[in-house]
């Protein structure tokens, strides 16, 4: 199958921008007959070994909740990667993996007592916090386990932004990590998450910079750790914005702006400092695609007397594709190759939600006129979040099936 060559015209119909597809991923899509969310191993891998190129001293601890796919998660860890989990659950289904609980740390804030104390029974010696109250919980239920602080950070420049509910400024976490040292636990590292699908350099500046200022001010009372925890927010490349503009992060500069930082904390700190990523959506987004199928294309009159298209699809924000509220992912329409003959229409999920669509009157998506009820339509860059955020039978509604394949030895 030859991949649709991106072009400049702005009225060409989204599926036609597409990235070329994957081998695998196109082999299974055309493949499929029934709805389902698949995974291409080899373009994870791959992707994996990208970052590690771009970025050779990191430890990549994948934030799990992005796919959690045992199979994803093996080839992931296969590959030397350990896991950011957020509850015990995450941590026993990464342990399923075969890592050892050293390649696992608890990355969530929010822990109850309990929460802790299994974590310690897994064997997991690592935790973020952003409290006092959290900091002296760990040293009762997991005493003298490793602690990183986790900075604030405006989540400006981010889709999704991961402030306010996380972090603390660098003053409180000069005091939370001399209030850990005091309580026996080892004042371990640093941590930021710069809200995820981060689209600027400046939010990575801003948080290196805080990082800078907090590590000399933790010197200051004589506090030396021995890592900073860059966080997620790495950004997919394949996305559009809800206007159907592709986003086209820049990448490059910020690994750039990434390299240049770590030097410059490095050169700070009054000893070896390690470094750690919890890249999510990075790894997976763009090597996973969901196969839907048209409901139907329907043609109404709106309250306001507009005549509109709306296309109708087997899978939205409930079962597979939960960040249209964010972001639209290209759709290709495999029996429908014909650029010219297509419609403005609103894209809507199967149930009975009103946010289940994307597309509105101004910004419509274009989708080929001839589609019918159950064509297959192909959703691209799906990987990230899929699974995760899917619900169990709303509207009777049930997940989509997680299907993970691999191309052909050499094929790449
Ligand atoms: C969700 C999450 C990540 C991953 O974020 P991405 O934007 O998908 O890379 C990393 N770290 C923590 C603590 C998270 O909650």
């Amino acid at each position: 199958m030859s991949a649709p060559k991106p072009r400049e015209r702005r009225d060409q119909p989204q599926w036609a921008r597409s990235r070329p597809l994957s081998e695998p991923l196109s082999t299974e899509l055309a493949a499929a007959d029934t709805d389902r969310v698949i995974y291409d191993l080899t373009g994870i891998e791959h992707q994996y070994d990208a970052l590690l190129g771009e970025l050779p001293d990191i430890r990549v601890r994948f934030a799990l909740k992005a796919c959690p796919e045992d199979e994803v998660l093996r080839c992931l860890a296969d590959r030397g990667a350990g896991f950011d989990t957020a509850s015990p659950a995450e941590m026993a289904q990464a342990l399923r993996t075969g890592v050892g609980p050293d390649r696992i740390h608890y990355g969530n804030t929010v822990k109850s007592d309990h929460d802790i104390a299994e974590a310690h029974r897994l064997g997991v010696r690592t935790f973020a916090t952003d409290s006092v109250e959290d900091v002296t919980a760990i040293a009762t239920h997991a005493p003298r386990a490793r602690v990183f602080c986790r900075l604030a950070t405006s989540g400006e420049g981010a889709l999704w932004g991961l402030n306010r509910k996380f972090g603390c400024a660098p003053e409180d976490a000069v005091r939370v990590l001399a209030t850990a040292r005091a309580a026996g636990l080892t004042p371990a590292g640093l941590s930021v998450h710069v809200g995820s699908q981060q689209m600027t350099c400046e939010a990575w500046q801003q948080a290196l910079d805080t990082l800078a200022e907090t590590l000399t001010a933790l010197a200051g009372r004589g506090i030396v750790i021995d890592h900073v925890n860059l966080g997620g927010g790495l950004p997919a490349l394949g996305y559009q914005d809800r206007h159907g503009t592709p986003l086209d992060p820049p990448l490059d500069k910020i690994l750039a702006v990434l390299r240049e930082g770590m030097d410059r904390l490095r050169a700070l700190a009054p000893a070896p400092l390690a470094f750690v990523m919890e890249p999510g959506r990075h790894l997976v987004a763009d090597h996973g695609a969901v196969r839907a199928h048209v409901s139907r294309l329907t043609r109404r009159r709106g309250p306001d007397g507009s005549d509109t298209h709306w296309l109708y699809l087997s899978c939205g924000k409930f079962n597979g594709l939960y960040e249209i509220d964010q972001l639209t992912h290209r759709m290709v329409f495999p029996g429908h190759p014909d650029e010219h003959d297509h419609v403005p229409a609103i894209v809507a999920g199967p149930t009975c939600d009103s946010d289940d669509a994307y597309g509105d009157g101004r910004h419509p998506v274009r989708v080929p006129a001839s589609v019918t009820s159950g064509d297959p339509v192909w959703i691209l860059s799906a990987g990230a979040y899929a699974t995760s955020y899917m619900t169990q039978g709303f509207n009777g509604i049930r997940p989509l099936p997680c299907v993970c394949v691999r191309g052909q030895e050499g094929h790449h």
